[in-house]
Order: structure tokens, then sequence, then C-alpha cells
């Protein structure tokens, strides 16, 4: 398996050298040469594989032999290690909860499968320089709040890689906080006196400049990484499997499983059309924005303009320019026809965000976060039209028309916008109650890359 850049200029690389890299020489995104096939037998097995079996099988092409079996299986196990449930909210809505990891968001997964994956290159380097001064790989990540935290922890004690993080000062959650700036060792947190796009500014800087270039081996860990974005593909296998569990009947027939899913980068969704072009039998997919919807106007008017992000209360989908959008369409062979076949998108206002987590937490006793508040209202939105089109082939079966929503994140990352719909206190889980004894240690930089770079080489 090689990995071709989407700038076309640079040429193929495989797993290895696209993981440790990051981005092409070109600037473009890696994308895989062929989506591997799996056949209808393989599919058929996939239905009752365990959860780490399952990890490996779907993962195994994509690394390409750049990691042997045996620690391939062992990253796959340690990535999964917890619990994806699919959980009914409605006859016809359900969840599959993508936060009970480590971080409570679903960025777990993609960062703690990177990090293995860099840590054991990182030692296989050493072991074939035999050299002591190898250049230590430095991973640089600017983040609006989960990310940093599902780096941080992803990260924490790998050998070899030293992870810098930059995040806005005032404008994370106090435990998404917590979670970047109290991990200590090879984890270090920058506190910037500025936004988000500020904080994204430096990063990009830093990865032109050719001194720090020279001192340090920089690559990032967001979606771009094909180590962080193509994992993110098991959810859609693991929701699947509870699926077919719950619904299929004698015959082996299931009602289709459309999917709806929080989008700001669009890496998540991405990786799920991956999954359903290697195979999976999937429903449609519909993109859920919020008031940042590039995507939205895109599908309905053949028109990409992108816009400055604008600050909404589903703050880790305020992208004005989602990166992971350009494989999408090279999924779909850049066809537009194709793409709005296969893709939907609604863009939901933070007004109808808040009025969804107070209905469904009233209605339904089920508390949604931000994120996962605007997948519920657009799956309404999907589901009233389906059931209104009597020559879509969806609807056929209009009585079983339904679909699962990402919950990307647990609510008690987000509590002033949660607390404040639902009228409650929320409990913090005992998985992160640990973190409210600690001590923030952050370093306070300004808003400019010159202060950033005499840090670097001080
Ligand atoms: C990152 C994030 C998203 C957006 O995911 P993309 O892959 O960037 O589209 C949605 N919800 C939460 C909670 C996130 O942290």
């Amino acid at each position: 398996m090689q990995y071709y850049s989407l700038g076309k200029q640079s040429p193929p690389v495989n797993f290895k050298t696209a993981a440790i890299t990051g981005q092409a020489p070109d600037k473009g995104l890696y994308f895989p040469s062929e989506i591997p096939q799996f056949t209808a037998a393989q599919i058929e097995r996939f239905k009752t594989l365990d959860k780490a079996s399952l990890a490996f099988e779907v993962m195994k092409p994509y690394v390409g032999g750049t990691i042997d079996d045996a620690t391939l299986q062992q990253i796959c196990a340690e990535t999964i290690d917890f619990d994806f449930p699919l959980v009914a909210i409605t006859s016809t809505i359900s969840s599959l909860e993508l936060f009970h990891g480590p971080t409570l968001a679903f960025k777990d997964v993609g960062a703690r499968f990177m990090s293995r994956c860099l840590g054991y290159f990182s030692k296989q380097e050493k072991v074939a320089s035999a050299s002591p001064t190898t250049k230590s790989t430095t991973v640089l990540v600017a983040t609006s709040g989960d990310t940093g935290g599902a780096v941080a922890n992803g990260f924490l004690g790998v050998e070899g890689v030293n992870v810098i993080i930059l995040y806005p000062k005032g404008k994370v959650s106090p435990i998404q906080e917590l979670q970047l700036t109290t991990c200590g060792q090879n984890i270090t947190a920058l506190e910037i006196d500025g936004s988000f796009d500020d904080c994204q500014a430096i990063v990009k800087e830093a990865f032109m400049d050719t001194d720090l270039n020279q001192q340090y081996h920089l690559t990032s860990a967001n979606s771009i990484n094909v180590a962080r974005w193509l994992p993110q593909q098991l959810y859609y296998f693991f929701a699947w499997q509870q699926w077919v569990k719950k619904y299929q009947d004698a015959d082996g027939n299931y009602p289709a499983m459309h999917i709806v899913v929080p989008s700001g980068n669009f890496g998540n969704i991405c990786a799920g059309m991956m999954a359903k072009a290697s195979g999976l039998p999937l429903g449609h997919f519909v993109a859920a924005c919020n008031a940042n919807d590039v995507v939205t106007r895109y599908l309905a008017t053949e028109k990409y303009e992108i816009h400055t992000a604008v600050a909404t209360v589903s703050n880790a989908m305020d992208v004005g320019n989602p990166s992971n959008f350009i494989r999408i369409r090279e999924i779909l062979q850049n066809n537009f026809t194709h793409l709005t076949n296969a893709l939907t998108s609604y863009s939901i206002n933070d007004a109808t965000t808040k009025s969804t987590i107070a209905r469904v937490y009233k209605t339904n006793n089920y508390t949604l976060d931000p994120h996962g508040a605007v997948a519920f209202a657009a799956a309404e939105l999907y589901l009233s039209k389906i059931n209104a089109d009597p020559l879509n082939k969806d609807t056929q079966n209009a009585n079983d028309s339904k679909v699962v929503i990402l919950e990307t994140a647990h609510p008690v990352k987000f509590p002033e916008v949660v607390e404040e719909a639902i009228g409650e206190k929320i409990e913090v889980p005992a998985s992160v109650q640990f973190l409210l004894d600690k001590t923030k240690v952050s370093i306070p930089l300004a808003a400019n890359y010159t202060s950033f770079k005499e840090w670097m080489l001080q």
C-alpha cells in the first residue's frame, strides 16, 4: 500500500513515511493508492469478530507491512480498549457513544493509534541508526479543546516523541484545560494569549521554518495525518456490528444504517465513507454542521466558498475550510453527482442546538453534548426528508427509516452550554474526577510566531 499526495506534485510514500511526515512535501494530503475491498465472506465474518481482531483486519492493509503483525495486533488492541455502545434515544435515532475513552471524546482512538505507530517507528529508527543523537520526533499541535487532550493522553510516555500543544488561553473548558496541562513528562502545553486561529497559524509557520526543521523532526497530529485519520473507520464497523445484532432478521436482512456525523474538519465522516467504499454495508451519510457551513452550501450550489470560522457552542466544529473534504471528493472520483448521492448536509444554528439539548433531555432522558445535539437536529431533518419522499429508495420500508448519530464528546466537557440547557449540574465521570485535584502547568506565550520560535530555540 502506497500513499499519494492529493497535491499531485510529491512522490508516493509508504504508511510509515506518511505517518512520520503528516503532510506531503507539496503540502497535499496523503491518500491510499487503493481502497482495500472486503469480500462478502469477510463482511459476514466481521459481524461477530471481537473488536481488537476486527480493528487489526481493517487496519492491516493500510499499514501495508510497515509494522509487523504482532505489534500491529497489540497497537489495535490498546487503541480500542474501551466501549463504543450504540444506545437508542428514540425509536428511530440511536447514539453511537464515542466518549468512553480516556479523554471523553472520539479523538482518543486516532490519537492512541497514531502515538503507538510513531513510538514503534521511532524505536525502529534508533535501532537502525544505533546513534544516540538521532533527532527525536516532535509533534506540534494546535487545539480548540479536544485534540490537545487526546494527543497528550495518547502520547504520554511514548519514547522518542515529544509533544507540544498550543491552546488559546481562556477558550477551552476547565476539564479540557486540565487534560492537556497536567500530563508532564514528554508533553508540554503552551498557553497562547490569542485565539485558536492564532495557535493554528503558529503551527503552520513552524512547519515551513527551515531553522526549526533542521533541529527538530516536526510532525502534526491532526486528522491530516493518515495514522490519526484512518483508524476512525473503526467506529463505523463497531456501530454496524451492534446494528446487525439488534435488527437482523432470520433472512439476514436489516434496515439500512444511515449515519449522521457532527463535522468540522470532516476527518471522521470521511473515514466512515472510506469504510463504506471498502465494502462495509452502510446507508447514507449526513454531515451535521453548525454555522460553519461551507460544505452544506457547496452541496446545494456546487460553489465552494470558504469563510473564516465563526464561534459557536459546538466549538470543535468551528472550521472555515475543512481540510479533509478533499479526501471525500477523492473517494467519490471528484464527481459532484456521486457526491450528492452519497452525502447530505444540514447546518444547525446555536439556538436549535441548545433547544435540542433541552428537549431531548426532557423527552428522552438523554443528555446530548452540543456536537451530538447538532447531529440529532440534523438526523430529525434527514428522517423527515426520507419519510416524505415516496420515490426515495430508503423509504421502501418507511417504518424502518432509522439513523445513528455519532455522539462525539461527553457533555461534561461543555458544562456551560449543557447545564444551562438542561437546568441541572452534570456529574463529572469518575474517570476524569482525578483531574480536578491536579495543578495546571503551562507556558504562557504571546500570540506571535517570534515568541514561539524564541521559546523553541532556547
Ligand atoms: C473534532 C470534533 C468534531 C469534528 O470532527 P471532524 O473529524 O473534524 O469533522 C466533532 N465533535 C467533537 C466533540 C470533536 O472533538
